[in-house]
């Protein structure tokens, strides 16, 4: 009997849970030797996220959010820990940093998306994020040292994390701010990158009054470009420029590592696939096929497909 391999790249929450709803569903075939599913991640444990908020904000650890990825996963499920260099879609191989090569049936990439910072001059010196746990942490040591001033908390460009995360983040710092009574000597400032609060109309029709209330100053159309450190100024794609004392920007362009699909409507996404910067790839540029391929990856069109195939 001839074995089906399915290889997941990516222990993240897309890699985890796809190899253990197809473990659940594919259970007969896998004890019968039919199917092998097999997931590789480079770290081997499960970062959660989210949690790197709250490390910013007070209150959690870094040590706390991270579990092994092995723990995880349902028994069926074989891991590798190392990570993919190389994905050759011809051979049906993925090649790992350690050597080895994995060859697979059906390829399901999970491997997440990446932040830009750098791609704003003067990021590194001049401002924040919370998309990390180190920068996070940074964050947080940042705001213990602030005794007032002006807070911008800004969106560099879409798409991006958990979208409601700088509004909260805004309000959370609006909050400790007057909790250690600094509220009266500073101007909390959240830059929309849209014509409202929030992309949801409820959730912006709920959130705009809550920001009034609290004395956030809303900006809305103010995607940031660029930061001026002389000036202490932050300019938007649009032209207005806000001053700033401290000033957090999120920056985290995604850039998936896709090979097929949804690639002719939203090439921005994947352009360092396209235009052959993708290292992980290791192609010279993805051509961008309209074909289905056995390789796809979560979200992409061809995921549906995917899974009518591994399920059938
Ligand atoms: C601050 C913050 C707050 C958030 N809040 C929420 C929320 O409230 N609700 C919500 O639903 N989501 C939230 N998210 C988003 C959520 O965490 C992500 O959508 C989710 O983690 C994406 O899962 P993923 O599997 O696509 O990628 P990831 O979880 O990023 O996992 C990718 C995995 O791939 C592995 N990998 C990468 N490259 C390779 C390689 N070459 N070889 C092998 N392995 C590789 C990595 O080690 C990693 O384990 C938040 C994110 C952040 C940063």
């Amino acid at each position: 009997m001839s074995m089906d391999r399915i290889v997941i790249l990516g222990g993240g929450v897309g890699g985890t849970l796809t190899a253990n709803l197809l473990a659940r569903r594919l259970g007969a075939r896998i004890a019968a030797g039919g199917v092998d599913v097999t997931l590789i991640d480079a770290q081997g444990a499960h970062v959660y996220q989210p949690g790197f908020m709250y490390i910013a904000m007070g209150g959690e650890r870094e040590e706390r959010l991270a579990r092994p990825e092995r723990s995880l996963l349902d028994a069926p499920v074989s891991l590798i820990v190392d990570r993919a260099v190389r994905v050759d879609v011809a051979a049906r191989t993925v090649v790992l940093e350690g050597g080895a090569i994995i060859p697979y049936d059906y390829l399901v990439l999970a491997t997440g998306s990446r932040i830009t910072p750098d791609e704003i001059p003067f990021f590194a010196q001049e401002a924040h994020h919370f998309y990390s746990a180190k920068a996070a942490l940074e964050l947080r040591h940042a705001l213990d040292a602030f005794s007032g001033g002006r807070v911008v908390v800004g969106i560099a460009s879409m798409p991006y994390k958990c979208p409601p995360a700088p509004l909260e983040v805004a309000f959370l710092i609006e909050a400790e701010l007057r909790e250690r009574g600094l509220r009266d000597r500073s101007e909390v400032h959240f830059c929309s990158p849209i014509g409202r609060a929030f992309t949801i109309e409820t959730v912006s029709d709920m959130a705009t009054p809550i920001l009034e209330e609290k004395g956030i100053e809303l900006h809305t159309f103010f995607n940031v470009e660029a930061i001026d450190p002389e000036r202490k100024v932050v300019t938007s794609l649009e032209g207005e420029e806000l001053g700033y004392d401290d000033i957090l920007i999120r920056n985290d362009a995604l850039t998936m590592d896709v090979r097929n699909a949804m690639l002719e409507e939203t090439n921005r996404l994947f352009s360092d696939v396209l235009e052959g910067g993708n290292d992980f790839a290791g192609v010279a540029g993805y051509e961008a096929g309209k074909g289905w391929d056995a390789a796809t990856g979560l979200g992409s069109a061809n995921a549906a497909r995917l899974v009518r195939a591994l399920l059938r």
